[in-house]
């Protein structure tokens, strides 16, 4: 497949603001840069934006650290691995932008704006009001050295802004959304440094990529907007702006933007789910982007195959059957022995690991029996619970099964366990001697066996149970005729 010409070196990265958990949104957008720059034989780079000291946590810096690590998807320049550029957490950063602030500052590319609040709040208003775009004012655009000098004596604290040219065309060609064009008019100055001193968002994400040497940039749409603002700040510091794509956003199955009500889980969440990283990979791979094979396909694989004019410019939908099915996908890639560390190396319901249900030197059979029954450990954790759970355990319809079948085709049931060889063969002898035969035959036997039944409606582990003939070797007989007589006197403890 061809991919579209791009210049090397490639330098992609994820700028994350540490201020809540890793969810499916931004994780898109690390995966999306971290193929492009695997695809290119480029350098993928973290760089986390914790400027804003109130909302980001040291907690997120690092769990979202162990999130992409989790699925793979390693940096080669940001924390814990350096690089030219260091330091990559922007809190570290303070001087470097101080520098460059003077630097706007001494050619009058920036001026300092005593504004408070509610003066902006109210000058916005009026705006409003009178049908005009809310925009900076120009209050202090104009002050005098000696004006300025006075507010500091009073002690007021300005923010800093930058000066937006007037009668601009700011023009660029977006690698998702083509030729983009904004009016420097309608984008009023604003500010690249806050009140308390620390950088805001447009100035240090700009500098740091020209800084860093970020060629790419693929993120939300949502910052769509803030393009023209970045590239007039690194127009005036004399740098290369890099090539920025803007991506549509996820929405949930319901059409509306992604949140935890239509399925949107934060990637920890999915993780202690059990859910495995190539799945979730494939799945994210394309919300937005196309591939020509449908098929599972490894990282390197997804790198090699990704292209920026396969990125769509319609909202991606996230429908978590299509997460599933991956997940299916992943699992059937999976050992039985892989499989059994998957689900017995997490605790379930109250502390209990799957380890206390299966006895041991049956956990490979375990697996083998249920693995095409399951998607997560947890699936796997039930069907031990219901397979090694008292024999005379059957839950409501099970029960209803197995007395309807009644006594007798219990009896019959274990009679038919002498001179039976394999499952065909007693099913065989069953049918003659009971008489039943189809799903007379097999449902009051998963009934007794497994202790409930197969359900499509209910989805879940219970729309196929495993096969019969694989519950019935892995029980093995002894299990197996200890749970057909407990059916056989199942009606009689009835109350
Ligand atoms: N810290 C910004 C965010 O998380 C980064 C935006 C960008 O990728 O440029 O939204």
């Amino acid at each position: 497949m061809t991919q579209s010409p791009i210049q090397t070196p490639v330098k992609t990265r994820f700028a994350p603001s540490p201020t809540g958990e890793i969810h499916l949104g931004n994780l898109r957008t690390a995966l999306f840069n971290a193929l492009v720059a695997q695809g290119q034989a480029g350098v993928f780079l973290l760089r986390i934006e914790d400027t804003d000291a109130e909302r980001s946590r040291d907690e997120y810096v690092s769990a979202l650290q162990t999130e992409l690590q989790w699925l793979g998807l390693d940096w080669q320049e940001g924390p814990g691995i350096g690089g030219a550029a260091a330091p990559y957490q922007q809190s570290a950063r303070a001087a470097i932008y101080a520098r460059y602030f003077q630097t706007l500052e001494q050619h009058d590319h920036a001026y300092p704006c005593f504004c408070s609040p509610e003066e902006l709040s109210i000058a916005r208003k009026v705006q409003q009001a009178s049908g005009r775009p809310p925009r900076y004012p120009g209050t202090c655009a104009r002050l005098t050295p000696e004006q300025r000098q006075a507010k500091i004596a009073q002690g007021l604290k300005p923010t800093l802004r930058f000066r937006v040219p007037d009668g601009r065309d700011i023009i660029f060609e977006d690698l998702v959304r083509g030729p983009q064009s904004f009016r420097s008019d309608d984008i009023g100055d604003f500010v690249v440094r806050r009140g308390d001193g620390s950088a805001a968002f447009f100035f240090c994400n700009a500098l740091d990529d020209a800084l860093m040497g970020v060629t790419h940039v693929l993120r939300g749409e949502d910052h769509l907007a803030n393009t023209p603002r970045q590239l007039l700040i690194l127009e005036v510091l004399g740098f290369a702006a890099p090539q920025y794509g803007h991506i549509a956003l996820i929405v949930g199955d319901d059409g509306s933007p992604l949140s935890k009500r239509n399925g949107s889980n934060s990637i920890r969440e999915l993780r202690e789910a059990g859910i495995f990283p190539l799945a979730l990979i494939n799945h994210l791979a394309r919300l937005g982007h196309t591939y020509d094979a449908d098929g599972f396909m490894p990282l390197s694989e997804l790198a090699a195959q990704f292209d920026f004019k396969r990125l769509g410019r319609a909202p991606a939908r996230h429908d978590p059957a299509q997460l599933q099915h991956w997940q299916k996908e992943a699992l059937a890639r999976c050992t039985d022995t892989e499989l059994w560390e998957w689900m017995s190396a997490r605790t379930y319901q109250e502390g209990h690991q799957i380890q206390a249900l299966v006895p041991v030197g049956a956990e490979l059979s375990f697996v083998h029996t249920v693995r095409e029954n399951i998607l997560t450990p947890l699936d796997a954790y039930l069907w031990a619970g219901n397979l090694y759970a008292a024999a005379d355990a059957f839950d409501p319809d099970a029960r209803q099964v197995v007395q309807s079948a009644g006594p007798d085709f219990f009896r019959q049931a274990q009679a038919a366990l002498t001179e039976a060889g394999d499952f065909k063969a007693y099913t065989k002898a069953l049918s003659v001697s009971s008489g039943c035969k189809g799903k007379e035959l097999f449902m009051p036997l998963r009934a007794a066996l497994s202790g409930q039944l197969t359900d499509p409606e209910r989805g879940g582990i219970w729309r196929h149970g495993p096969e019969l003939a694989r519950i019935w070797s892995l029980l093995g007989s002894a299990r197996v005729r200890e749970r057909l007589s407990a059916a056989e006197h199942c009606g009689s403890t009835i109350v």
